[in-house]
């Protein structure tokens, strides 16, 4: 029997580039406080960021926009996810590798982005996935052991059956990992790979063909 029935994936910085999200947070939320404090660009920056820093991304609230355009006082989320939408981009090797995986594993996505935005981030590659999951939108939690087991639950799978890659040390690797998953951390700016995967299509090299 072949061990692995299932890949998973993080979304940012993996799949898609952190363009979308670099510019909803760092440019058009920053603008539009600005704009509505009577800042210049600079100082609303340097505001906002702070208050990011404050919370941090162990806070289930860091991930939720909702909280964020509440909390700076921003009006409605929706026109602002509309005007950065553009900005979606993929790595170039993603359609490749997953169309070739999508024949013979089942696919997901297993992210700590709200949902809201990763319908928005996966729109041109969804059909690729049986399920999108997200810590937070499905279980209210960044991505802890936890949610890697209620996703193998879920999906009807043991965890050693189960591949995750992922950009984030902690959440990806570290925990993946703790949950009994095969996890492998993507490093896509590192030059030592020997720990790590460079970018997506080095996946192959640790699974076992079908016969
Ligand atoms: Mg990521």
């Amino acid at each position: 029997m072949r061990p692995i029935e299932l890949i998973s994936f993080d979304a940012e910085g993996t799949l898609v580039t952190p363009d979308f999200s670099e510019t909803i947070w760092h440019e058009a939320i920053p603008a539009l406080y600005a704009r509505n404090n009577g800042l210049d660009l600079a100082q609303a920056k340097k505001c906002v960021t702070e208050e990011y820093n404050k919370i941090g991304v162990h806070r289930l609230e860091w991930y939720d926009i909702e909280y964020w355009f509440s909390c700076l006082d921003l009006g409605s989320s929706e026109p602002v996810i509309r005007s950065c939408l553009s900005k979606i981009s993929y790595y170039p090797e993603i359609t490749q590798v997953l169309s070739s995986l999508a024949g013979e594993y089942k696919l997901i996505v297993a992210s700590g982005t709200p949902l809201e935005l990763l319908h928005c981030l996966l729109r041109d590659i969804k059909p690729y996935f049986a399920r999108i999951f997200s810590s937070i939108s499905h279980y209210r939690q960044v991505k802890t052991p936890d949610f890697y087991l209620r996703i193998c639950e879920e999906m009807g799978v043991k965890p050693a059956q189960v591949i995750h890659v992922g950009d984030n040390w902690q959440f990806d690797f570290l925990n993946a990992r703790q949950a009994g998953l095969n996890a492998f951390y993507l490093d896509r700016s590192g030059e030592d790979h020997q720990e790590s995967l460079g970018d997506l299509t080095q996946l192959k090299h640790f699974l076992i063909p079908s016969a």
